[in-house]
């Protein structure tokens, strides 16, 4: 194809219309493989020259470059050899994918800062509503509870959100390497290590790709998928507590809400206005109307307002994000992303067609593959762990080398950041399955 390029370029400004028009025929008939870039390119220099002979032509430009392109689309369609309904289908629904894909990027700050202003629209009521209401009248260890319990969730979810957010996914090499690889990206035109997926929305390959998340306007993939899974178990946690928690209070606020409605119809008077005056409804000499006071003030409707508005709000993002909470906790059961999900269903109907049985290579187990995203290295008592933390501040050496170990409670149960099991490039293909790994 390049000679053939190559061959043709000095002779260009020699040639008339139909050599060129010719040439193009010929190419096709040829039917050499090329890069659809270069087609373009050899169209575009061809038709650029017919116009130059012609003079202005009325068509814009972008029309005939437009129309150039979908040509050259549907003739490559059938023009390679290994076309398949796959490849038809994803020309066809590139402007979809693209369309799709262009929102998610532009709208992820939106969806963000809807996050943030939801959870902070919660915050408010919680501190400004709840947290009187609760000093006042629950018993000091309810209050402790309460107090204790929230908090802890609060730090947990701000956290995990803002790593989830800022935490990079992990990228693969651009440069050469020794990586061992499975295939090569067809956007990025690099080598893919195992498990590395191409985001259409960040643009580039993604180490352990899970998938791209708009809620936090970053990939989920090998770095952050601990962060975003934390996340997500906190903030379901936090919206069924304040579902359970606030479940009378929703009660007592929408029948007392459905009182003052009440109490508006049954108000006895006529409103407050100058017509009262004209229609006879006001005695004589009287210009305005003593409407009686209401028996509910403005705040008491706006506090029972809100409550209503937390629970419904909590109630319906802790049914739907504990369902994809718990579609998630399976998937890391199983050792596998969201993506390799559809993958490892794939190759496992294949392989039933030859008799055969799949098994997914990253799956160590249930327990070790929890161990592994976790990071969590040997179980450890919480009467060490306390003494760990004594010796912070007696002996520091010793709590250096306290911290080196790991286990459920610092790393799941509390705000941690440390990084994952391996590096994301490099993966132990087969489970181990006599011990628990040592991670
Ligand atoms: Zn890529
Ligand atoms: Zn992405």
């Amino acid at each position: 194809m390049a000679n053939y390029i190559n061959n043709l370029t000095p002779r260009k400004s020699m040639l008339t219309a139909s050599q060129i028009k010719h040439m193009v025929h010929e190419y096709y008939r040829c039917r050499m493989r090329c890069c659809p870039g270069s087609v373009l390119h050899l169209l575009r220099s061809a038709r650029l020259q017919l116009c130059a002979r012609r003079g202005r032509s009325r068509v814009p430009v972008w029309i005939k470059d437009a129309w150039a392109y979908m040509r050259l689309l549907l003739q490559s369609l059938y023009f390679n050899s290994l076309t398949d309904s796959d490849v038809v289908f994803d020309s066809v629904f590139e402007p979809v994918f693209w369309a799709v894909d262009y929102v998610t990027r532009w709208f992820g700050l939106v969806f963000v800062c809807l996050v943030v202003i939801l959870t902070c629209s919660i915050l408010v009521i919680a501190y400004v509503v709840l947290l009187p209401l609760i000093l006042n009248t629950y018993s000091p260890a309810w209050i402790a509870w309460h107090v204790c319990y929230g908090h802890w969730n609060l730090i947990m979810i701000a956290f995990h959100y803002y790593k989830a957010t800022k935490t990079s996914p992990g990228y693969p090499p651009t440069e050469k390497n020794d990586t061992p690889i499975v295939s090569v990206c067809k956007k990025c035109i690099i080598p893919k290590p195992a498990r590395t997926h191409h985001c259409g929305i960040c643009n580039r390959c993604i180490l352990k790709m899970d998938h791209h998340c708009p809620w936090l306007n970053n990939c989920v993939g090998h770095f952050n998928h601990r962060y975003f899974f934390s996340f997500c178990l906190f903030m379901t946690l936090g919206c069924v507590y304040c579902s359970i928690s606030g479940r009378n209070l929703f009660l007592d606020a929408y029948s007392a809400l459905e009182r003052f409605k009440h109490l508006d119809v049954d108000k006895p008077g006529v409103p407050v206005t100058g017509m009262g005056v004209l229609i006879g409804l006001l005695p004589h000499g009287q210009t305005n109307y003593q409407t009686p006071a209401p028996t509910y003030t403005f705040k008491d409707k706006m506090i029972n307002k809100s409550i209503i508005y937390m629970w419904v709000l909590t109630s319906t993002v802790g049914v739907a994000l504990g369902a994809l909470t718990i579609w998630h906790a399976i998937l890391i059961s199983r050792g596998e992303t969201s993506i390799e999900r559809h993958i490892n269903r794939k190759e496992m109907k294949r392989m039933e067609k030859w008799g055969k049985v799949y098994k997914n290579p990253f799956n160590y187990g249930k327990l070790n593959n929890w161990k592994v995203f976790f990071g969590v290295e040997k179980k450890r008592c919480l009467f060490v762990h306390a003494l760990s933390m004594i010796s912070a501040f007696l002996l520091p050496p010793i709590f250096l080398l306290s911290c080196v170990y790991s286990h459920w409670v610092t790393r799941v149960l509390l705000p941690s950041g440390h990084t994952p099991h391996g590096d994301g490039l490099k993966w132990n293909a087969f489970p181990v399955k006599t011990d628990l790994i040592p991670v």
